[in-house]
């Protein structure tokens, strides 16, 4: 008989894990529901920094010595662990980047400049990151493309016929997020890529909101490119990936130059580049970054993105449940397909003076335009409160938050 699993979060071990959790914010337990801005980072991350720091802290791939090649091993060890996170065939179809900013420039500098010429067309959907609009912007400035807006419903959902209707011989990539962060969105990728492949298009997708809440399949999706981002899935800042499908990757030239991304370099015969991924790596990578990357990756496999998935749902019903019953307030964002992630304004209170009262009582949320400015526009507004839920929190924070949060609407009216 196998076991079974376990159901439910033990909410109480995963919060041992974060020592930031401890702090007090102006005399209060700290609540932290700004999750999609930055998730925490668990003492298990923390401390393969201080392990690569005090024995093994060496540049990578050019050593001969001990800690180069223990410092290599490492930093590659981190690239298998995200081949295996999201399901890629090859480990050489992982590029490591600063974040999921860099790596969808990775792609709209190497693959873009390669592949586009004036007159073709991007497909980009009004619910993008500002990351994901203007890469491509740039390249529309100059080299003439076009891009393409896919329209959003009003409860922030996908307009799948209108999307489908955008197509033209013309289109060479449709570049979306799989989940919204400004509305928590999450949208149908396979169905998007398929639409895309039957359109000799290819797909980008943008992961930063995704990777933290549900299990990624890139060769499920049949993602050409994916994107994400460490320090949204309780790892640093400084390291994400790019997914490529090798294919592609091999076809593409390198974007940036310097050391690690080539094969020989001389001032009579030219520069040859390293094979996929090196090509793309130029420079000294963000080691200790993508050693902690893969720790992380490690902690959140190790409980399971099912599990941290559904637990979020369940914060994301009652905190939804909770705020809807809050005199004045709107959720902007209410697909039937929602990460946890909510976005709200309240009549007669300024979004940016909730945030910076609702600090005062220990609760961290986000306020602003999200890097969202076109959905918000479209939905009438300059700014929104958007509380995001990772594994830590629980429904009693939610209860500890609406509660701040009345009194401060109280307050501000
Ligand atoms: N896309 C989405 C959907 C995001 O939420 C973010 C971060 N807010 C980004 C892209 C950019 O990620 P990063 O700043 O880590 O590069």
């Amino acid at each position: 008989m196998t076991a079974l699993k376990e159901l439910t979060l033990d909410v109480v071990k995963v919060r041992a894990d974060f020592p930031i959790l401890e702090r007090k914010v102006h005399g209060y337990p700290l609540i932290y529901l700004d999750n999609a801005a930055t998730s925490q980072t668990p003492r298990q991350v923390i401390a393969t920094f201080d392990d690569y720091y005090r024995r093994y802290n060496a540049n990578i791939h050019r050593g001969l010595h001990t800690l180069a090649d223990e410092a290599t091993a490492a930093y590659e060890g981190t690239r298998e662990t995200v081949r295996a996170f999201l399901n890629a065939r090859e480990r050489r179809e992982i590029v490591f980047t600063r974040g999921t900013t860099e790596a969808i420039n990775l792609v709209a500098n190497a693959w873009g400049r390669a592949n586009l010429k004036a007159g073709d067309e991007v497909l980009v959907s009004l619910m993008e990151h500002h990351s994901n609009i203007v890469p491509w912007q740039l390249l529309a400035e100059q080299l003439g493309i076009v891009i393409k807006v896919i329209p959003v419903d009003e409860r922030g959902v996908l307009d799948l016929d209108a999307y489908r209707d955008l197509f033209t011989e013309r289109t060479r990539l449709v570049a979306v997020n799989h989940v919204s962060n400004a509305f928590g969105t999450i949208n149908p990728v396979k169905e998007l890529a398929g639409i895309a492949h039957a359109h000799d298009a290819l797909i980008l997708i943008d992961g930063a909101q995704a990777a933290p809440h549900e299990p990624i399949d890139v060769q499920d999706i049949d993602a050409d490119f994916y994107a994400f981002s460490g320090h949204k899935v309780y790892g640093p800042t400084g390291a994400g990936a790019l997914y490529g499908k090798a294919a592609l990757l091999e076809a593409m030239p390198p974007w940036q130059g310097g050391g690690e991304m080539i094969k020989t370099v001389s001032f009579d015969t030219g520069t040859s580049f390293a094979d996929i991924p090196h090509r793309f790596e130029a420079g000294t990578p963000a080691i200790a970054e993508v050693i902690a990357l893969g720790k992380a990756l490690e902690w959140v496999s190790g409980i399971g993105l099912e599990l941290i998935g559904g637990w979020e749902q369940q914060l994301l019903a009652h905190a939804t449940e909770r705020l809807v019953a809050v005199d004045g307030l709107r959720i902007l964002g209410t697909a039937p397909h929602k990460a946890g992630v909510i976005s709200f304004v309240v009549d007669g209170a300024h979004s940016q003076d909730i945030g910076l009262l609702i600090d005062q009582l220990g609760v961290a949320i986000r306020t602003g335009h999200h890097c969202a400015q076109p959905l918000l526009t479209h939905f009438g507004v300059d700014a929104t409160c958007r509380a995001s839920f990772a594994a830590y929190n629980t429904p009693e924070e939610i209860d500890i938050f609406v509660d701040a949060l009345e009194r401060v609407i109280g307050m501000v009216r």
